[in-house]
């Protein structure tokens, strides 16, 4: 399971808070609420907004490939999910690190095994 980036955003901004204002005990107690809300109900999913429906998961271990001019770049697990009403399909839930980069040595075996288990969706780096 990912934690989202915006979690831990909020969380590290409620520690830097406890900091500066030396309230710790208080802000550090919001900071684990936080987490333990996340964890608890698992995180939200993406919202269509055309249609304002939560977005169904579709499909899970989906190969993310980020792609550079020189190609394949670096390879991202993420999860795909559809808008059950108009069939929108996005992928979302990217862990903070790449699983693997071009340069490494299991890279392409890492790529062809998200192409047979699941899929690779590409995506243009920095578009
Ligand atoms: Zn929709």
């Amino acid at each position: 399971m990912h934690v989202s980036k915006s979690v831990v955003k909020s969380v590290l901004s409620t520690f830097q808070e406890s900091i500066l204002t030396l309230d710790k005990e208080q802000s550090m107690r919001r900071a684990l609420e936080t987490l333990s809300n996340e964890f608890g109900r698992g995180v939200h999913r993406p919202v269509c907004v055309k249609c304002n429906l939560e977005m169904r998961p579709e499909r899970n271990g989906v190969g993310l490939l980020v792609m550079a001019s020189f190609g394949p770049y670096r390879l991202y697990d993420s999860d795909k999910h559809k808008c059950p009403e108009c069939g929108v399909e996005i992928v979302a839930g990217l862990g903070a690190n790449a699983i693997s980069e071009h340069f490494k040595e299991n890279f392409e075996r890492l790529v062809q095994s998200y192409r047979d288990e699941a899929e690779v969706v590409c995506v243009k780096e920095g578009v």
